[in-house]
C-alpha cells in the first residue's frame, strides 16, 4: 500500500474536511448531552452519505471505497467526534444484520442503527462465559412463534442507554457448544428484562448485568439460522476487533501532543518524559499502519486474519501505557480525582479494561501463537455435547 494520497484521494480529503468543518456550528448548536450529540452527528453523516461510505445511499453511504472511509475517519478524528455509545451498533451489529439479517430486519433496524436512532448493545458475555463465550448458558426455548429466554449476561457496555441488544442463547444443549447457539434481536423494553449498571473503579458505570426472566422474543427476531448463531457472532466479533484495532480512532494520533501539553503545563517535561512520549507516538504510528494493513486485506477480499489480534493486543497495551504515563506526568495531582486534568486519572483507571474488552491479551496471544507462530493448540472441548461439559470447565 502507498501511504501518500493519490490526487483523487487528496481531493476527497479536502472534500471531507470541508464538509466536516461546515457542519460543526450546527452540531454545536444542539444539546451538549454526549449521547444526543453523537446521535445528531450520526444523522448528519447518514443524510450526507458519510455514515458508511462503501455502503449504498439507503444504508447511509455512497457506494464509495474503503480508502475513502479511512480518509474520512482520519479527518473526523481531528475533531473529537467519536461515536461513543453508538459504536457497538454502528461498528459491530449493523454489519452483522446487513450480512445475516432478513430483508425485514434490514428494513427495520439497519437504517435506524446507521442514523443513530437506535442504540444497540452486545449481549454475549456471561458470568461463566467470557473468553469462552461459546460455552454460554442463557437458554432460549421455542414456543410457537416465540422464543422464551432465561439467563444472565454481564459486562454489557451501554445497555443502560440502549434500545436493542444482539443476544446469544443456547438453543440446542445436546450439540457441541458452537453448534447449539442462536442469535436474537432483543428489544430491551420487553417484560422480564432487568438491566443493572455496574459501578467501576473509575467511578462511572459504563457496563451492566442483564437478567432475562421468561422474556418472550418473536421468531422473526432470529438473526441468521436457528443453531447457527456462532457464525453470526463471529461476524460481530470480527467487526469488533476491526473497529477496536483500526488505528483510526482519535486517541493514537492526538495523544502525543496532549501528553506533551500536560507535561509542559505540569512542569514534568524532562528527558525521560520526552522519550516516553516519543514511544507513544511511534507505537501509535505502528498501530495506524497495522490498521491500514487490515484494511488493505479487506479491500483485496481477504478475510481479516490474526493481524486483528496483533492490533488489539498492541492497542490495549498502548492504552495502558498511555494511562500510566499520563498519571506520572500529572505528578502529585495524580492522587486526586477532582481537578481539571481528571480525564488522565480516568484513563489510568480504565487501563485494565482495555486489556479485557474485545478479547483479553492472553486470548489474543493464544490466537497469535496458534495461527501465526504455529505453536500447538490448547486442549479443546469442541466436539463434546455442551450439556456434557463440566460446568467449571465451561
Ligand atoms: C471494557 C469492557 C467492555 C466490555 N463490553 C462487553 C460487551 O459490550 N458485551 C459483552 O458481551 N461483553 C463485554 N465485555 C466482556 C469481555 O468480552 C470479557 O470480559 C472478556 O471476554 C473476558 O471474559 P471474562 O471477563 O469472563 O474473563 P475470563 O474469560 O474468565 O478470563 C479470566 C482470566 O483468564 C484468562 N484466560 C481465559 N481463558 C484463557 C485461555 N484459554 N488461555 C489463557 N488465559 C486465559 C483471561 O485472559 C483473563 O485474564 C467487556 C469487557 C470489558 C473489560
Amino acid at each position: 500500500m502507498n501511504f501518500e494520497d493519490t490526487p483523487a484521494d487528496a481531493e476527497w480529503r479536502v472534500e471531507c474536511a470541508a464538509w466536516i468543518e461546515g457542519q460543526l456550528d450546527e452540531l454545536d448548536a444542539g444539546s451538549p448531552n454526549p449521547v444526543e450529540r453523537a446521535q445528531r452527528w450520526q444523522a448528519m453523516k447518514f443524510d450526507a452519505g458519510f455514515a458508511r461510505i462503501s455502503w449504498s445511499p439507503d444504508e447511509g453511504g455512497r457506494n464509495g471505497t474503503e480508502i475513502q472511509q479511512i480518509i474520512f475517519d482520519q479527518e473526523q478524528a481531528k475533531h473529537r467526534l467519536a461515536p461513543g455509545v453508538l459504536q457497538i451498533g454502528l461498528g459491530f451489529i449493523a454489519p452483522t444484520i446487513r450480512a445475516h439479517g432478513t430483508d425485514e430486519q434490514r428494513a427495520i433496524y439497519l437504517r435506524a442503527a446507521m442514523r443513530g436512532e437506535h442504540i444497540w448493545c452486545q449481549m454475549f458475555s456471561e458470568p461463566d462465559a467470557g473468553s469462552d463465550v461459546a460455552g454460554l448458558a442463557t437458554s432460549a426455548i421455542r414456543d410457537g412463534d416465540e422464543w422464551i429466554l432465561n439467563g444472565q449476561k454481564v459486562w454489557t457496555s451501554g445497555a443502560h442507554l440502549a434500545d436493542y441488544g444482539e443476544v446469544l442463547c443456547r438453543t440446542n444443549p445436546d450439540a457441541p457448544k458452537h453448534s447449539g447457539i442462536t442469535a436474537f434481536i432483543l428489544d430491551l423494553r420487553t417484560p422480564g428484562v432487568t438491566i443493572r449498571p455496574l459501578k467501576q473503579m473509575s467511578g462511572t458505570a459504563d457496563f451492566n448485568e442483564i437478567f432475562l426472566e421468561d422474556v418472550r422474543v418473536p421468531h422473526s427476531n432470529v438473526i441468521g439460522a436457528v443453531n447457527d448463531g456462532w457464525h453470526v457472532a463471529v461476524t460481530t466479533l470480527m467487526n469488533e476487533r476491526k473497529t477496536i484495532g483500526s488505528g483510526t480512532s482519535e486517541g493514537p494520533s492526538t495523544m502525543p501532543a496532549r501528553l506533551a501539553e500536560l507535561a509542559k503545563r505540569r512542569n514534568t517535561y524532562g528527558p525521560a518524559a520526552r522519550q516516553q512520549i516519543t514511544d507513544v507516538h511511534i507505537r501509535g504510528e505502528l498501530l495506524r499502519f497495522l490498521g491500514l494493513r487490515t484494511m488493505t486485506a479487506a479491500m483485496q477480499g481477504r478475510r481479516p486474519g490474526p493481524e486483528g489480534s496483533v492490533a488489539k493486543l498492541a492497542s490495549s497495551q498502548l492504552n495502558v501505557d498511555t494511562g500510566n504515563l499520563g498519571l506520572a506526568l500529572l505528578g502529585a495531582a495524580g492522587m486526586a480525582v477532582d481537578h481539571e486534568d481528571r480525564r488522565w486519572v480516568q484513563r489510568f483507571l480504565w487501563g485494565p479494561g482495555h486489556r479485557l474488552g474485545g478479547g483479553t491479551d492472553e486470548v489474543n496471544r493464544n490466537i497469535i501463537a496458534e495461527r501465526v507462530l504455529g505453536l500447538p493448540g490448547e486442549p479443546r472441548d469442541d466436539t463434546v455435547p455442551w450439556r456434557d461439559i463440566q460446568r467449571s470447565a465451561r
